[in-house]
């Protein structure tokens, strides 16, 4: 709510104590005033003789509109009173027509007063009936009994008013001074019954101007309300709008920045490019979260469930924090219950969203130490109840900030953290996730020492088959779910020409479902070779090869006019921004390097005659010829060693590129393992063979990131760079940098192989 409405509503409530406390007071004085007059009243009507009574009713009406005219000028005093003016008058002709007495009036207002008083619109209902009942007791009560108002019995039926005669009495006092009784029980009454009668219209008028104040003001309120609500709807559409114009920009700056990293050769450019690469990464995730927000806070975050493993909800997180903990030199323990079921049902992006906001922000809060994810489960018949638990050793949180920590743009203890990187938005978005999921975040924390983010989630059970150790699992399950083509071409034959044997494999295991015959020439010069002698449907050749590159070899293909009419598509690591050009040489199409299965496919179906094409349903889909079962355990412990051991390679980005296929990883690691490259690399610098250099560090490149070694390939690509530019410097350290990372990836493979080569001997 709004600063506006606040005071609002507070002033209402304010003005209607007022009014509440000044009605009872109005009400209690009627009370006892009416009562006396009423009393009196009664009494004068068996004292007053009637004659006096009927000589007395002028100068009564004389005094009694004195009094009116008093009680206005006192009242017009007060300018609040102006409205209760006009009511007045019209009541005093009202009540001067003498048909409606002053008894009618007030019988039928106290009970309004008091319902009124009380709100209480049960009250008012019954108070209506009575207030019929009572007016129409009164007017005929009062017209055939004259019991109502001494004045009244002037206007009663003959037979009241001789009832009356016979029925008064003498009161000695009265009867000596006839104008003093008179006055004490005909004048005196009239005007206090006046007087009481002033005080329930006047707090019937405090009502009514009250409930209408009351009435203005609750408009006024819902007018603030409405007003702030659109505010806040077009600030939160604004943002999200502009979150959403924004982010294209950002993404065609990540890929023009690619861009630059990949073909700029100035160190100092690409050291440019890599800042303007993390800021746009950061920009980006900013703009992602305030996008969130806005869509929670609109409503428009809507829960999306459906079956999900938690062996790869787990494995994912694992995957993202594990690079950031590794930067920081934290420990990252998954301390994973291997009994809590496998498989649920539920919205499983937004629990990673939770899960990887805490623990990102546990990682990013703590210097040393560990930050340790807790998962377990209990099992409540058809649902299960995961407890998760994020916790660090992190600077903590103090107790007095610790109730902040929701709000939007709220970071706390800003001087500690000034250099850390945030919104203040991640834990808003984590309480509204976990709110609309049914839960709630539970914070324990201690200043200096460290926090515990916890939460429990109910979902409902899919599998309660136990998850076991979810690494090697969703490893296995890599394998299993291996990219499966959806085509076979046994006629059709290909050729792919690569300097490395090691791309060559890769790329004929890539083809192995498709039954193609695939093959290889290691030259351009034994490409041409092989060209006059053999026809091929389809020919993929590499750009970087040492004697002739990919380009020549093209041009010496069209010169011999060798297999004219066949396509010829340029194998690549530097796809961005060069595709146009070897289009223009005169290739067909290009791909990019590390092949990937789907984007070969795509290839082949676009430029192999579709007479070859066998299409076949997944179910046909022919599959990767199983390896020997027996070797499967022993083949999966060395992976899985190794994957614990090197985090310089990232294990599953190498088997999307061997399809899933173990063995033709490990044989491939085992290939990059035994390559050559120190010896050559070292021999083309010291013969400042830049060229050869160049052609070598390039494959290594792509075998790097064949075998997922992505900040190896990452250093090869830099090297390649600076040979091109002729950098003997920085080639130097580079090389040092490199090597030191391919001697630690030999030696724990070579250590984990012997290992497990002396169990499996034994
Ligand atoms: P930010 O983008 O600043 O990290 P969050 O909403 O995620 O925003 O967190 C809000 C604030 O809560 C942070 O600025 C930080 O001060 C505090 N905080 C969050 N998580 C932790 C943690 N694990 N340890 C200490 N402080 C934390």
């Amino acid at each position: 709510m709004s600063r506006k409405s606040e005071d609002i509503a507070i002033y209402i409530e304010n003005q209607e104590s007022v009014a509440n406390r000044y009605v009872m007071k109005c009400f209690t004085v009627t009370m006892l005033v009416y009562m006396l007059a009423f009393v009196l009243n009664l009494l004068g009507i068996f004292v007053i003789e009637q004659g006096l009574m009927r000589k007395a009713f002028i100068p009564s009406l004389l005094i009694y509109i004195f009094v009116c005219i008093i009680t206005k000028i006192v009242s017009l005093s007060n300018p609040r009173l102006k409205y209760f003016i006009l009511f007045h008058i019209m009541l005093f002709f009202t009540v001067t027509g003498v048909f409606i007495t002053y008894h009618v009036v007030l019988v039928s207002l106290l009970p309004f007063l008091y319902a009124a008083l009380y709100s209480s619109k049960k009250v008012m209902r019954y108070v209506y009936i009575l207030t019929v009942f009572s007016t129409i007791a009164i007017v005929y009560g009062g017209y055939y009994f004259g019991l109502c108002d001494a004045n009244m019995v002037l206007l009663t039926t003959k037979k009241a008013q001789d009832y009356i005669a016979g029925a008064q009495f003498t009161l000695t006092e009265v009867n000596t001074n006839p104008y003093l009784s008179l006055m004490l029980f005909f004048v005196i009454p009239r005007c206090l019954i006046y007087i009481a009668f002033m005080s329930v219209c006047s707090s019937l008028f405090h009502i009514v101007s009250g409930s209408l104040e009351k009435a203005k003001l609750t408009a006024e309120l819902e007018k603030a309300k409405i007003e702030a609500e659109n505010a806040n709807r077009a600030k939160t559409d604004f943002l999200a709008k502009m979150s959403h114009e924004i982010r294209t920009p950002i993404n065609a700056i990540l890929g023009m920045n690619e861009m630059i990293l990949r073909e700029s050769e100035e160190l100092s450019v690409r050291e440019y490019a890599t800042d303007v690469k993390n800021s746009s990464v950061m920009l980006l995730s900013i703009v992602n979260e305030i996008l969130d927000a806005s869509k929670i806070e609109s409503g428009k975050m809507e829960l999306v469930p459906c079956n999900y493993e938690m062996g790869s909800l787990l494995n994912d997180i694992y995957n993202m924090i594990s690079v950031k903990a590794k930067e920081k030199n934290l420990e990252l323990i998954f301390d994973v219950d291997p009994n809590i079921p496998s498989e649920y049902f539920g919205d499983d992006k937004r629990i990673r969203q939770v899960l990887l906001n805490l623990l990102t922000n546990a990682v990013k809060y703590t210097e040393r130490g560990a930050v340790i994810l807790k998962v377990c489960c209990k099992t409540e018949g058809k649902n299960a109840v995961l407890q998760y638990s994020v916790m660090d050793t992190g600077i903590g949180i103090r107790p007095e900030d610790i109730n902040k920590i929701y709000e939007s743009f709220q970071r706390l203890d800003v001087s500690r953290n000034r250099n850390v990187e945030g919104t203040g938005l991640g834990m808003n978005i984590v309480q509204q996730l976990l709110g609309l999921m049914g839960s709630e975040l539970k914070i324990e924390s201690e200043y200096e020492k460290g926090s515990e983010f916890s939460f429990e989630i109910i979902q409902e059970l899919v599998n309660a088959e136990p998850l076991g150790d979810f690494r090697e699992k969703l490893f296995r399950a890599a394998r299993e779910e291996a990219y499966r083509t959806s085509y076979i071409a046994p006629n059709a034959r290909i050729l792919v020409v690569d300097d490395y044997k090691m791309n060559l494999k890769v790329f004929k295991n890539l083809l192995k479902q498709t039954q193609m015959q695939v093959v290889t020439a290691e030259s351009g010069a034994e490409c041409l070779e092989m060209l006059q002698k053999q026809s091929f449907d389809l020919i993929f050749l590499d750009h970087m090869m040492p004697g002739m590159d990919g380009i020549e070899t093209l041009h010496a293909i069209r010169e011999n006019a060798l297999c004219v009419n066949v396509p010829i598509i340029m194998l690549t690591a530097n796809a961005m921004g060069n595709g146009e050009k070897y289009i223009e040489e005169g290739f067909h199409d290009f791909l990019s390097k590390p092949i990937l299965p789907d984007k070969l496919d795509k290839m082949i179906l676009r430029y192999l005659p579709e007479q070859m094409i066998t299409t076949c349903t997944n179910s046909e889909a022919p599959i990767r010829e199983e390896a020997c079962q027996e070797a499967v355990p022993f083949r999966l412990a060395v992976l899985n060693e190794l994957r614990k051991e090197l985090s310089e390679i990232n294990f599953e980005t190498g088997l999307i590129t061997c399809n899933g296929d173990e063995d033709f990883y490990l044989e491939l690691l085992q290939d990059f393992v035994q390559l050559s490259i120190k010896e050559e690399l070292v021999r083309y610098f010291e013969e400042s063979d830049y060229e050869n250099y160049n052609i070598r560090i390039h494959a290594f490149k792509n075998s790097a990131y064949s075998i997922g070694a992505k900040p190896m390939g990452d250093l090869a690509y830099e090297m390649e760079r600076c040979t091109k530019k002729g950098f003997p410097k920085e080639i130097g350290m580079l090389q040092q940098d490199l090597f030191e990372q391919y001697d630690k990836v030999c030696l724990r493979h070579n250590e984990i192989k012997g290992i497990r080569v002396d169990v499996k001997t034994k």
